[in-house]
């Protein structure tokens, strides 16, 4: 696993924890979502019912979790947390429906995942608190209706475009969460150092920022990193040195690159002389699988502005070949 993977492995949920913001008072910039989230809330509370459904979509890593459960310390209640993939049978979901409080809150990420025998059991949930519970098989089967007490759904996908009509339109509010900038993943680390009880400078947490690919999750872990490096190795303070000796032996680059990155940017800058090239073919000269570069290195490399995908192929940027210190030749780039 990368270091820049913007997908946290099973074991890191653990230090994820230790900074997770409890409020959305502490919940670092996505100013828009926010506001709408505390009027939302607190309207809410202020009418002693549960607030619409709620929907976060937005790139692994940018904080749905924790703004999942954010709404639940906020409404005061209770929080039950699974996931789309986990719910394999509809008598799971009314499993968990039916032992819900009222007032808790259901978070179900990836729910874009659900199968759809669930997904069909959880929009009469939603809609008319209710579920019918089939028991028996063919044509003795009955369905029993079970009431659920009056619970929030907060659902969380990457993208709000996966999932069925049916299913949006049944979340009263739906949050985007952007990628984060380096003024605000700057602020997010002097936070999380000052949990963690880590001394750091300014110049060493920008450094760090600006190569988090806009996002939190991947910010806080090159933190960890190199605070582990600058304690083994100098003073233990997260300095500008320590991050850019730390990040050397990670294989960061300055843009939050990493080796399979620039080795896809290198070839077809180098091999290809800036493309177009097929997917195929450059996932060959990398020795990766399609796939791989497709889904887990393009997509930053397209919002970073160094390769652009066309009908012909993988093209690099002018930006791509002044990265890797190279002039861009005049036709690289129509
Ligand atoms: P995934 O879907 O992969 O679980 P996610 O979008 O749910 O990703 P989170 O688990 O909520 O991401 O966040 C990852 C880490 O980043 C957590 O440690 C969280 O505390 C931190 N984080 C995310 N957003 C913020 C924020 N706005 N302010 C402070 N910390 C944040």
């Amino acid at each position: 696993e990368s270091v820049v993977s913007a997908v946290a492995s099973p074991e890191e949920r653990d230090a994820e924890a230790t900074v997770r913001p409890k409020r959305l008072s502490e919940f670092i910039a996505q100013e828009r979502v926010r506001e709408q989230l505390e009027v939302l809330l607190h309207s809410a509370l202020r009418r002693g019912s549960p607030p619409d459904h709620i929907l976060f979509s937005g790139s692994p890593g940018l904080g749905k979790t924790t703004l999942a459960m954010i709404v639940a310390a906020e409404l005061g209640g209770g929080l039950r947390m699974t996931s789309g993939p986990a719910i394999e049978r509809s008598g799971d979901l009314a499993a968990i429906l039916t032992s819900l409080a009222a007032g808790d809150v259901l978070f179900i990420d990836e729910i874009h995942r659900i199968a759809k025998p669930a997904e069909e059991l959880l929009y009469s949930a939603m809609e008319d608190f209710r579920v019918d519970v089939i028991v028996g098989k063919g044509p003795g089967a009955t369905a029993i209706p079970l009431d659920v007490e009056p619970f929030t759904l907060v659902g969380a996908t990457t993208r709000a475009g996966l999932l069925t009509g049916p299913m949006r339109d049944r979340f009263g509010f739906v949050g985007h969460l952007e990628f984060y900038n380096g003024t605000e993943l700057t602020a997010l680390l002097h936070r999380s150092a000052r949990i963690l009880g880590v001394p750091v400078t300014g110049e060493g947490v920008e450094e760090i920022a600006g190569r988090s690919r806009g996002t939190p999750r991947i910010a806080n872990r090159l933190l960890r990193r190199v605070r582990d490096y600058a304690e083994l190795r100098a003073d233990g303070v997260v300095t500008l040195d320590a991050a850019r000796a730390a990040l050397r032996v990670y294989d960061v680059d300055d843009l939050g690159l990493d080796r399979l990155d620039k080795a896809v940017l290198a070839a077809l800058v180098e091999t290809f002389g800036g493309g177009p090239v097929g997917l195929s073919t450059l996932a060959v000269a990398v020795g990766e699988q399609p796939e791989t570069v497709a889904e887990v290195c393009e997509p930053f490399l397209v919002r970073a502005g160094l390769l652009a995908r066309t009908p012909r192929g993988r093209v690099a940027t002018p930006a791509a070949w002044q990265h890797l210190g190279r002039t861009p030749p005049n036709s690289a780039f129509p």
